[in-house]
């Protein structure tokens, strides 16, 4: 299959913009540019837009009445999945982790206006195939997509996003040394990286896990990225050295406690976001990642212009437990009153 002839159906709106963040390129002492894919749309948008963009269509041509996906309770990838199913008459399908909740917060309040279909288990995998084989005997068929929509269709959505970029920069005239994101199922890190090989773009692609990285995991992502490389003939070849991941200081790790867990130096960039520069992250992706790229540049370890690509996700910031640990951070350098 050659990358030219991938089609993908119409989602999002595009380019994103690419614009300089002044005030915080001025504190930090280089230029830190924005793309901000937290505007691709539908339902709030995010980097999950441009992989379901392939995998819609792969869906439909295989003739699919239903797409499944499986996450944490506040994915946005599901919530941005149930928005495209919508626009494309298919039904939405979420598996997520844990017990079904009292309250709907973040993007659980966007899935159920959406009306989708949500499903609580512990072993997310045995549930997902027990409601495919219900829907199979309806005479239905489901698409399946992992965690993220980090399979081999939806890796398409960021090696595509790489001339976009390209084109914004020798538009501008502004040439970042480096581009980094957020990295979860990966999917997007590994896109941008196939694509900056693939059409020779003038930066390099760094990354800030948003959990604790496994043993092995970036000769995993290189055999990922190898064999997609292949699938799609694009002729590149990825080493783990090409994959760059900053995980930060072991006392105060960018990835925070956990996954989706809240913590404080998270929530202090947000704050430093919004209020230098009216930018509004979320506390699970974004916030670690702008961190982290914060950080590194503070301890000169990039050293250059950066480019962040902002992945959306600012659902989560309403969600219930991120609230709840935000109240007294947010009322500081505040002001309230009652008159
Ligand atoms: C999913 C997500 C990411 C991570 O992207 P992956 O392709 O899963 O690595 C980053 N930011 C936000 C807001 C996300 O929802």
């Amino acid at each position: 299959m050659k990358l030219e002839n991938m089609k993908k159906v119409r989602l999002g709106y595009y380019p994103t913009p690419l614009e300089v963040l002044p005030r915080l390129s001025a504190k930090h002492g280089h230029n830190i540019y924005i793309k901000r894919d937290d505007m691709t749309g539908p339902a709030t948008g995010g980097n999950k837009t441009r992989k379901l963009e392939y995998i819609l269509q792969e869906a439909i041509d295989q003739g699919c009445t239903a797409i499944l996906t499986l996450g944490g309770p506040q994915t946005n990838h599901g919530r941005t999945t149930v928005a495209a199913a919508i626009q494309y008459g298919l039904k939405p399908i979420l598996v997520l982790g844990g017990d079904a909740p009292e309250y709907l917060s973040g993007n659980l309040t966007l899935d159920a206006m959406m009306g989708a279909e949500l499903v609580f288990s512990q072993d997310r995998e045995a549930a997902a195939q027990k409601v495919i084989a219900e829907y199979a005997a309806r005479g239905e068929k489901v698409y399946y997509m992992p965690a993220g929509g980090s399979n081999a269709t939806g890796v398409l959505g960021y090696i595509q996003a790489v001339p976009e970029i390209m084109e914004q920069l020798a538009k501008q005239d502004i040439h970042p040394r480096f581009l980094l994101c957020a990295v979860g199922s990966q999917g997007t890190y590994d896109g941008l990286l196939l694509g900056a090989k693939y059409y020779h773009a003038p930066f390099q692609v760094m990354g800030v896990p948003v959990a604790p990285l496994k043993e092995g995991q970036t000769e995993e992502m290189a055999a990922f990225m190898n064999a997609v490389s292949r699938h799609y003939e694009l002729g590149v070849q990825v080493t783990p050295e090409d994959i760059r991941l900053f995980s930060g200081p072991e006392a105060c790790p960018y990835t925070g406690f956990a996954y989706s867990v809240p913590d404080d130096a998270t929530r202090s960039t947000l704050l430093e976001a919004a209020r230098e520069e009216g930018i509004i992250l979320d506390p699970v992706y974004t916030g670690k990642a702008f961190r982290g790229m914060l950080d590194l540049m503070d301890r000169g370890e990039l050293d250059g212009d950066v480019l962040f690509l902002h992945t959306g996700g600012t659902a989560a910031v309403w969600t219930q437990e991120h609230l709840d640990a935000a109240q007294s951070a947010l009322r500081d350098n505040c002001t309230i009153r009652e008159l």
